[in-house]
């Protein structure tokens, strides 16, 4: 069964208002084994509300509105579903009782446009409120539900949990969604579609979605069945061929980013790391860091940006920095050897590059970057071009230096 979600108010389509209702209602539908398939934000304008409302009918077994439910002109969400279902707006004179006991409970008055609240679409049955004033309303029509909630995030959560949840597992079919969520790095998407696509192609289910940024790759599968165990086979029949035609290119089985997986490959070995950066800046080290416990493997290191700090905290030869430069293979593989030596680490990444958008020349151009990995076995460097602009090239030779770490680790390098 598929839902659809319809997010009302003119302040979500600003920039100052987000609508994270449906983000909730899409978790909670999704643990129903339901699928959001569409939500928009409609502005508080009746035409366009009741044309949304009466299209959702046509395609979706289950509509959610959330917001325009307040008492002023502009909450027009019982109009709207009232016009688009041909349905009349009938006054119940127990809700705005009830909203007048409530009002006068905080030593209030009810002012006459509260009233508007107390009006019932025809057939609909009435969702109680109990954090808020804003009464909701659950309608069936057209083969259809409709659940008409507060904006209220706190009020909107509290009626679906208590009001909706136990109506909607009566008649919503139990169906189990899975997930896997591969990452992998070291090639652009077109070259993964290309790969992958023959074998995802041939199924409807699981949905297959590819995501890249930032020279990481991830592929979504999401199998709908009727049981735990089918989805799970499922993705397993094809996730198994994606895997194999992936290879070493795939680092994670379970949506882990690269920093984490080469965190724990180094604390499986009871190994730790250093880094020595120039054009990243700190950046490397940031990454590390960013996961907590990466203490038990990241033993710190330096930014060495200027030539000096090279020669003087790494112990780079001042003869290589003069004969081969700052940014090149023979500096890369001093500053990765002198941070290991330097602070006791099992291995040592170094960075050494020209991040742009100045300072390149014919034979060293922007995006050139030196990267070392220094271990009991020795050094290896490597040499790639990144194109784009600085913060790109910075962020690929990052996301390019933690994969060089991996591959060594898994013997790979
Ligand atoms: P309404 O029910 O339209 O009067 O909305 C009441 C309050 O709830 C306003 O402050 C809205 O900004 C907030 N709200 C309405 N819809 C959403 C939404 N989809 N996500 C988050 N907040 C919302
Ligand atoms: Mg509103």
């Amino acid at each position: 069964m598929d839902a659809e979600i319809i997010a009302v108010g003119s302040e979500l389509l600003t920039v100052g208002r987000l609508d994270t209702n449906s983000l909730y209602l899409t978790g909670e539908l999704n643990n129903l084994g339901v699928e959001v398939v569409t939500k928009c934000v409609v502005g508080d304008d009746l035409a366009r509300l009741t044309d949304a409302v009466r299209r959702a009918f046509s395609r979706s077994g289950i509509v959610i509105l959330s917001g325009g439910l307040g008492p002023t002109e502009d909450d027009l969400t019982r109009e709207a579903v009232a016009q688009a279902l041909d349905r009349k707006l009938i006054f119940h004179a127990d809700i705005s009782d009830a909203l007048e006991q409530r009002f006068a409970r905080s030593g209030r008055r009810m002012s006459e446009i509260n009233k508007r609240q107390a009006y019932v679409i025809e057939g609909a049955e009435v969702l109680p409120n109990d954090r808020g004033t804003a009464p909701g309303q659950w309608i069936a029509a057209h083969g259809a539900v409709a659940m008409l909630l507060p904006g209220p995030p706190h009020e909107l959560k509290a009626m679906f949990e208590q009001q909706c949840l136990p109506r909607l597992t009566q008649f919503v079919p139990r169906q189990a969604i899975r997930t896997v969520f591969l990452r992998i790095t070291g090639m652009p998407e077109s070259d993964l579609d290309a790969l992958i696509s023959p074998v995802y192609k041939k199924y409807q289910n699981p949905v297959t979605t590819i995501l890249a940024a930032n020279g990481d790759l991830q592929v979504h599968l999401r199998a709908r069945c009727d049981t735990d165990a089918e989805a799970i086979a499922l993705l397993a029949e094809v996730a198994g061929p994606i895997e194999a035609l992936l290879g070493d290119r795939l680092y994670s089985r379970i949506g882990d980013p690269l920093e984490v997986v080469v965190g724990n490959l180094l604390r499986e070995r009871g190994a730790t790391v250093a880094v020595a950066e120039s054009c990243t800046g700190g950046m490397l080290g940031a990454r590390f860091t960013a996961t907590p416990g990466s203490s038990e493997y990241f033993v710190g290191g330096f930014i060495t940006y200027s030539n000096a700090l090279k020669r003087d905290l790494l112990g780079v030869p001042a003869s290589t920095l003069e004969q081969f430069g700052a940014v090149s293979s023979q500096t890369a593989e001093a500053m990765a050897q002198g941070a290991r030596e330097r602070t006791g680490a099992t291995c040592a990444i170094s960075i050494t590059g020209i991040a742009g958008p100045d300072g390149g020349s014919e034979d060293k151009p922007v995006g050139l970057v030196y990267i070392g990995i220094a271990d009991a076995a020795g050094v290896v460097v490597t040499q790639r071009r990144f194109l784009g602009d600085r913060e790109r090239i910075r962020v690929f030779t990052t996301q390019h230096a933690l994969d060089l770490l991996r591959r060594r680790l898994q013997g790979l390098l």
